[in-house]
This record gives C-alpha cells, structure tokens and sequence, in this order.
C-alpha cells in the first residue's frame, strides 16, 4: 500500500476526482489517500500561494500528489499554484502524452502518437521580471545546463523504457544562440549517448507548424519550457481535445500528476464533466509509483467504454457516439469494463518495472573565465545614438566603447536613421583583442559614467569561457 497525497480542487475537479478514485479502487490500486485542500478557498482564506503549510507537508512526505483542477481567482497578488508546486518540488520534468483515438473521437489525425516532455522549472518562467525605463521591460530567460541535461536525459530514458524509436529537439537557437543554443548543444552530447535511438532538431516555428500539419512525424519531442507549454495544449487539442490529456509532473524525489484542463466553472456541479484527463493522470501516477498492472487494467477499461460510443457531452458526436453519459455513469461504465481489452483500439502493455533511474549531475570542471568588457544599460530619453556616444567613447580606461545598440540593434557606429529607438540604450566596452580586464576598469567606467551625467540601469559582464565568447554581438555588428 502507498499513500498518496490528493487534492479535489475546485469548479469540477470533485466531481472528476470521485470518478477516478472509483475507477482506482475498483482497479485494485494498492494506495490509500491522504486528503488535502488547495486552491481557491486557500486563496480566499488571504494566502496568496494557495496552498498551506500542513499540505505542503503531505506532499513532501508522500512524494506523490494526485491534484485535480484549481481556480486561480481573477485580479493581482495571487500566485500560480501549478507554478509553486513545479519549482518548489524541483519537478522539471513535464510529460504529456497526446495520442488519437481515431474513429471513435474525432480528430484529423488518425494516426498520431506523440509524446511531449516540457521542461518544467526554468527558461522565461524563472519570472525574473523589471522595468528599466519609462518604455522598457524586460524578462530574463534562464537556461542551465544541469537543467538542460536532466531534461534531455529524461526524454531519452522515457524513449528506451516505452520502446519510442525517436527524440526530436524544439529550439530557437538560429536567434537564441546562447540560452536555446546551450538546450540544443546538450540535446547533441545526449543524443549521442543513446545510438538506437534516433534524434533530430527542429527550429521550434517549423516544428510547432508540422506538428499542428503532420504529428505522424513525431514521436518524443523535447522542449524548454515556454515552447512546451504551448505546444503541448496544441498536441493535445489536435488528437482529439484538451479534456482528454493527462499529464505528470516529475521531479528527483516528488511526482505530481494532474489533467491538462481546468476548473470549467461553466460546468461545474452538473455532472457532465468528462474526467479523462484526470484518469489518464492517475494511469501515469500508477505507472510512476511501480503498479504498471493497475495503470494497464484502467487504461484497456477507458479504451473499451470509449470504443463503444459511451462518451461525456464533450466529445459526443452523433453518429460516432452510441450513448451519452455523464461523469459519474462514465466512470461506472470504466468500472464495469475492468479487466476486459479493447477490440478495436490498440491494447496497452506497460512495461514491468516502469520506473528508471537518473544519474545525479556532475558539474564540468570549471572553465577558463576572462573578463573581456561590459555592457552598460542607460536610461536615456535622447534620440541620436552619435550624443550618447560622445558622453561615453573617450572615458579614461582599458575598455573602450566599442558599440551602442537600441533593443539588440546596432546605432552606434554607423547605425541607420530608420531604426526605432526606444529610451533603453546598450553601450558596450570592451579591451582590445587578446587583452583582459578586471572589475575595478568596470567600476571606474560606470564611475566616470555616471559623473558624465549618464543614468545607469543595469550592467552585464563580457566573459569569454575557455576562449569562446559567452555573449551575443549586437544584430549588424
Ligand atoms: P478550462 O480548461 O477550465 O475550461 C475551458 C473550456 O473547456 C470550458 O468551456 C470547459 O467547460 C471545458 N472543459 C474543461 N475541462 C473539461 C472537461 N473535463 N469536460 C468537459 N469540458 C471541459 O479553462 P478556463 O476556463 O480557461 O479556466 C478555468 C479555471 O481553471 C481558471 O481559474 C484557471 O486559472 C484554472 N486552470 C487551472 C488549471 C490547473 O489547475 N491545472 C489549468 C488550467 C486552468
């Protein structure tokens, strides 16, 4: 018997929730349930994070949280709470399974199969976010490389253990050369580790475009966070719906598994909700806490109601459909089919022994870091970028100004009048080749800077790391 932390939610989460614990009882899940509240009434109650200490406490004791769909009520000051929990539980993993269930509901992609593993914890959502000047805010994108290769390692572990013969890669690394580059360069060094399985790199707009056109070509695909976030509601959507997808949320030591959609307000409390997503998260949670028997023996029940045209209003089509139901006959319909297998539908066999074991990271020796310059961010409501550059090109030192760039172009020297420019300026200074400088040279620029009347927001050191420049050159230096 294991124990499991579950949260009921709000809006239809009781409802979906009641369902899928019946079907899992029935099942003979060897799990018992440790009940916690969380979201809105947690919210209402004046904590922002919607979530208390003693809830915390199960999770983090029991390591596996079935949560169903929280409302996140509307205004400032409250804090995502699916947010909290992934970076708080250090669950960087983020898996989506999005398969068709074609002829039964409809979707124009009979055939598609695709996993999609999102990473969970970094990229834009580090929400480190702040306005500099009157016109410009700013949100930094963070990429580890720890954070690359727990992600990276994890989509091709979960390629071997479920026989997928393919990982593809989504970045932007043509603009990001750095931070997507960092996730792509990984992806290489990993997928080389795995020789039987195949892999590929995709630029994530013509990747998003084939896969919302074709996803019969994919099969795992991994992707920072920001992409993955949006994808993956797009995969699901395209094989079949949203309402059908459920996810898990994997970390080193704690799991947390939940469907895809939300609270559905709108219908909440009637008893037409489809609880799919909610099943399909708890057929993961079986899977990830070693009751592969159980997750199979759910998963084959679900297959056969859905083959046999017993469908929630969702996804109920005159003619494909034979009756409509509701959520608690749904999931006594599952119930009633327990231990049978699809006909017509593929049959699912997990593996045995589903889980696997990651290898902690090891740190890379410590590279050869040479300050090379800094970037100095200024406030300025001037417009000709020639006036900054007088204040600034001939400060005492041994960097130099050697460009100013308006939103990552290039307007000093020679820029083009047509550029738009915006009151946030970038001027860089740097040594002159093969030399080296130190943080007092940094100092005593914004120093001299300053004096000169300049306002300074914000500065970024120029390194370069065992000889290969660490920072992006302005668009058209
Ligand atoms: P939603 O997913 O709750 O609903 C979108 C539409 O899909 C609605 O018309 C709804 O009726 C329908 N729908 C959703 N799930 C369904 C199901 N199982 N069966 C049948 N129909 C279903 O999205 P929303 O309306 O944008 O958000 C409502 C609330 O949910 C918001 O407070 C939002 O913050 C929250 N939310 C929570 C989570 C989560 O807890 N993981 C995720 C997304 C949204």
């Amino acid at each position: 018997m294991q124990k499991i932390t579950v949260a009921k939610g709000d809006g239809i989460g009781p409802e979906i929730m009641d369902a899928t614990l019946s079907i899992m009882k029935a099942a003979g899940a060897r799990v018992e349930y440790d009940m916690i509240e969380v979201g809105e009434k947690v919210y209402l109650a004046g904590n922002t994070s919607g979530i208390e200490k003693a809830a915390w406490d199960s999770i983090r004791t029991n390591k596996v949280f079935l949560k169903a769909p929280i409302t996140t009520p509307q205004g400032g000051g409250y804090k995502s709470l699916n947010v909290t929990m992934r970076k708080s539980l250090g669950l960087y993993a983020n898996v989506r399974p999005c398969k068709s269930f074609h002829p039964f509901v409809s979707t124009k992609h009979p055939t598609m199969d695709v996993v999609i593993i999102r990473e969970n914890e970094e990229d834009l959502y580090a929400g480190i976010e702040h306005q500099q000047t009157d016109e410009v805010v700013q949100c930094l994108k963070l990429i580890t490389r720890p954070g690359c290769e727990k992600i990276v390692r994890y989509a091709f572990e979960y390629a071997k253990l479920y026989k997928r013969k393919k990982v593809s890669c989504f970045t932007k690394d043509n603009i990001m050369k750095h931070t997507d580059g960092l996730f792509h360069q990984v992806f290489n060094e990993i997928a080389a580790e795995y020789p039987d399985i195949k892999s590929d790199n995709w630029i994530v707009d013509i990747g998003a475009a084939r896969m919302a056109d074709t996803p019969e070509i994919f099969d795992v695909v991994v992707m920072p966070n920001l992409y993955g976030d949006i994808i993956s509601d797009i995969t699901a959507q395209i094989s079949g719906s949203v309402g059908l997808a459920g996810t898990a949320n994997i970390g080193e030591s704690c799991a947390m598994f939940e469907a895809i959609h939300g609270s559905a307000p709108d219908i909440s409390g009637q008893n037409i909700a489809n609880p799919t997503g909610l099943i399909k998260a708890s057929i993961l949670l079986l899977n990830h806490i070693g009751q592969p028997d159980v997750a199979e023996n759910i998963k084959n029940a679900w297959s056969c109601v859905i083959e046999k045209g017993i469908h929630t209003k969702d996804i109920y089509k005159e003619g494909t459909s034979r009756e409509l139901v509701g959520t608690r006959e749904f999931a006594a319909a599952v119930v009633a089919h327990l231990g049978q297998k699809p006909s017509k539908l593929q049959s699912t066999e997990f593996a045995k022994g589903v889980s696997f074991t990651m290898p902690k990271y090891v740190r890379k020796p410590r590279s050869k870091k040479v300050l090379k310059g800094v970037d100095v961010f200024v406030d300025w409501p001037g417009a000709d970028a020639n006036e900054l550059a007088g204040k600034l090109k001939n400060l005492d030192s041994d960097i130099r100004l050697s460009m100013i760039t308006n939103r990552g172009v290039k307007v000093w020297p020679e820029g083009f009048s047509e550029t738009f420019c915006t009151d946030h300026w970038r001027c860089r200074f740097e040594v002159a080749k093969d030399q080296s400088t130190s943080p007092s040279s940094i100092v005593n620029i914004l120093s001299q800077a300053i004096t000169a009347d300049v306002e300074v927001i914000k500065t970024e050191n120029l390194y370069e790391f065992d000889g290969v420049r660490g920072y992006s050159l302005g668009q058209g230096q």
